[in-house]
């Protein structure tokens, strides 16, 4: 990952990615590339979120890319903080991990990897823009993925893979890759919520 993004990333969730009696400036190693960087830190937010209201010391030991997924080895979590980084680890298999666009996991020579359509070819690669994070689709997700969890609690992971007849038999976890699918999904639910007939 670009050491701007682990440098802002280490030290907006420090709490979560560092020691406590360590009081260094270093960088916490993401092992994947910057178009997850969003989703990352969408997953990092919530998890601080509820760690907070719930008094628990998570600690994520390893985030790292993994047959086209974003895998986070972490300690200290509960059910719902554990949901959390399950649905980052499905979403991110519909994510770029080069671009952040829209993708899905593909097999590139003979490896795993998630990609769009324009990262799925070989050798033409447009060099990637500097990465600019998305505070729009990050809240989007965020906002989301708390209504999710609010609504299906630990059932949450089962809910966003399979094809919803609300969303035109899309899977949630496909939506969660775009920020129109994050706000999509808010609404549904938040209907739902007011029991208003969807
Ligand atoms: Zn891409």
């Amino acid at each position: 990952m670009d050491n701007f993004i682990e440098r802002h990333l280490a030290a907006q969730y420090r709490t979560l990615l560092f020691p406590h009696d360590y009081s260094g400036e270093g960088m916490f190693g993401f092992e994947c590339n910057d178009g997850w960087a969003d989703l990352i830190e969408a997953t990092l937010r919530l998890t601080r979120q509820h760690a907070e209201l719930n008094a628990l010391d998570v600690k994520v030991n390893q985030a790292k890319e993994k047959f086209g997924q974003l895998r986070i080895y972490h300690s200290g979590s509960d059910e719902i903080i554990g949901s959390v980084f399950e649905i980052a680890q499905l979403a991110s298999g519909s994510i770029c991990e080069l671009c952040g666009k829209p993708g899905e996991v593909v097999s590139l020579e003979g490896w795993l990897v998630a990609r769009c359509g324009k990262h799925t070819g070989r050798g033409h690669l447009d060099p990637i823009e500097a990465y600019i994070p998305d505070e729009k689709y990050i809240t989007s997700y965020t906002q989301a993925l708390d209504m999710i969890l609010a609504f299906f609690g630990t059932g949450a992971v089962r809910w966003v893979q399979d094809e919803r007849t609300a969303f035109a038999w899309r899977r949630p976890l496909e939506m969660l890759a775009t920020e129109e699918g994050c706000q999509a999904i808010f609404t549904f639910l938040k209907r739902l919520e007011h029991g208003v007939g969807v």
